[in-house]
């Protein structure tokens, strides 16, 4: 059974998020080496009908009315603006419930004018810049041969120029790979094009796609967050190196799919799903359940429960 909403989960950036989750695994535009969803499978770059839309709209009907969340959040197993059915979907969401609407996005494919079209109903709209550099662009986002870096940026700054909502940008840093000043200045100059009303410094906290990807040192996070303040109003970057805490919600009727359908979108430490089934009254032999679709990673000393369908 396919579970196309789940949550609300806690949200380091939008509180408790009820996430829409459109797009199949790893189908990406973008092969992040710090990607939590693992290596990009099908690389792709043009819109796709994953599902029909109206399937996904039937499970927004219920949980839009029977759950309590802070932002509707379209996300996927990989990139959602590749489906093509997300126009629609953003259109139910504006008329049929009143909580703000976000999307996470690279961003790579706001230079498509339906695209920025759709997106521009939405109130925040994160995207991703983690490098100032076609060189390091290409080295830490692996994105479609189709993608550069200007036409990426171009994208976003075209959005800009039509969207009245808030436009968050994130920016990994991964050690030795763009945490150093040059590449921050860089970054900082490419802001200045599209303007964010927010930026999140983040490290990675969970199991990356590549196994030898590090988070920098607090120091160099520091250092960089105030070199970026050269290029943005400091009140607007925030540093983002911890895990969520907070609340899962699963359904209590049907659990494993519940918390399969987060899993796919994020790895959990085997604490957080362990603490979901005791709150919940659960048995705990759901999480032997849960191990038959995971595998266990261990990363910066933490265990994790990575989705792996195969
Ligand atoms: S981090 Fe996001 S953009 Fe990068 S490969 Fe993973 S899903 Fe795609």
């Amino acid at each position: 059974m396919t579970n196309y909403v789940f949550g609300p989960v806690p949200s380091r950036r939008l509180g408790r998020s009820l996430g829409v989750n459109v797009v199949p695994l790893k189908y990406c535009n973008f092969n992040c080496i710090y990607c939590q969803l693992g290596r990009t499978r099908h690389v792709i770059n043009d819109l796709r009908m994953f599902y029909p839309p109206e399937d996904i709209i039937k499970e927004l009907e219920i949980a839009t009315r029977t759950r309590d969340y802070d932002y509707l959040t379209f996300i996927g197993d990989g990139e959602p603006t590749l489906y093509a059915g997300l126009g629609k979907l953003i259109q139910w969401a504006r008329n049929n419930q009143d909580k703000p609407l976000a999307i996470l996005t690279n961003g790579a494919k706001l230079i498509d004018e339906n695209v920025r079209s759709w997106l521009s109903e939405l109130n925040v709209v994160k995207v991703s810049t983690d490098a100032g550099s076609e060189k390091t662009f290409r080295l830490i986002n692996r994105p479609h041969r189709e993608i550069t870096f200007d036409r990426f940026i171009e994208g976003i700054e075209r959005f800009r120029e039509i969207f009245s909502g808030q436009i968050w940008t994130e920016v990994m840093l991964v050690q030795g790979v763009n945490d150093n000043e040059d590449e921050m200045k860089r970054i900082g100059n490419t802001m200045r094009r599209y303007k964010p009303d927010r930026v999140y410094i983040m490290v990675p906290t969970r199991p990356p796609a590549e196994s030898w990807v590090k988070p920098p040192t607090s120091d160099v996070l520091i250092n960089l967050a105030r070199v970026l303040s050269r290029y943005v109003n400091s009140d607007r970057i925030f540093i983002i190196d911890y895990i969520e805490r907070g609340e899962f919600h699963i359904d209590r009727n049907d659990p494993v799919n519940s918390l399969l359908g987060i899993l796919k979108i994020q790895p959990m430490t085997i604490e957080q799903v362990m603490d979901v089934i005791k709150r919940n009254n659960l048995d705990m032999s759901i999480l032997d359940e849960i191990r038959n679709f995971t595998k266990e990673v261990v990363f910066n000393g933490i265990k994790y429960l990575v989705y792996s369908s195969v």
